[in-house]
């Protein structure tokens, strides 16, 4: 079991697998591996996901994936869609070993590491290396062609763009009722309840990360879309 996975959340990957392989069989089983041992390699540290989170990474992916029964052009957008996921989970696991304080991406203004919305130089290209590694896996099993490849990269670092812009703006913060710190969660680290502060407080981070894979699925299958509405 990988260490970054709480066991409910180990049943959440499990649903998601089944999806992916039946929706894109096994070179949609291989990409899906790419990701997970990847951000699990650099995951570090008590930071165990949730099945909430497992399916706010991975949720558009298998959606993606069961609609390429239906029709294979899916596929792109389910890569699309992983590398969105994978951009979001490298940057913020390579720019946690940045030394350099993150900058809301928005303003410039340093924030504490872990503030949605912050950024790192080292985090940023993490993840564009994140993106790339889908993208040329994809390519590589016979997923994608190059020039899909590379829509599938843009799509990757576009949600990684969107996730980080997205967490600096719309996304709610919770203010704790018992120790005051303004947090993601509408339940304070410290246990107590927290209430809406600023951002829309139904734009979980969940929820954050579930656009990002949405925008990566959507610029992934960017080439599909163009030909259909009769511009490429
Ligand atoms: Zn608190």
């Amino acid at each position: 079991m990988p260490p970054w996975l709480s066991p409910a959340g180990v049943a959440a990957a499990a649903a998601l697998g089944a999806a992916v392989a039946a929706g894109a069989g096994w070179r949609g089983l291989a990409l899906l591996a790419v990701f997970f041992v990847t951000a699990s390699a650099l995951t570090r540290g008590g930071g165990r996901r949730t099945p909430a989170q497992v399916l706010a990474n991975g949720g558009v992916a298998a959606a993606a994936a069961l609609l390429a029964r239906l029709d294979a052009r899916f596929l792109l957008a389910f890569a699309g869609a992983l590398a969105a996921a994978a951009a979001d989970t490298w940057s913020t696991e390579v720019g946690a070993r940045s030394s350099a304080q993150p900058r809301l991406v928005t303003t410039g203004r340093p924030v504490p590491p872990g503030t949605s919305g912050g950024v790192t130089w080292l985090g940023t290209l993490g993840g564009v290396g994140g993106a790339a590694l889908l993208a040329l896996c994809a390519s590589f099993i016979g997923l994608a062609t190059l020039p899909e490849a590379a829509w599938i990269a843009a799509g990757g670092v576009a949600g990684g763009v969107a996730d980080s812009l997205l967490g600096a703006t719309l996304q709610g913060r919770f203010r704790c009722a018992r120790c005051g710190v303004v947090g993601e969660a509408a339940r304070c680290a410290c246990g107590g309840p927290a209430a809406p502060a600023s951002g829309l407080s139904w734009l979980t981070n969940g929820a954050v990360n579930g656009a990002c894979t949405l925008v990566g699925a959507v610029v992934g299958a960017a080439p599909v879309i163009l030909r259909a509405a009769g511009l490429a």
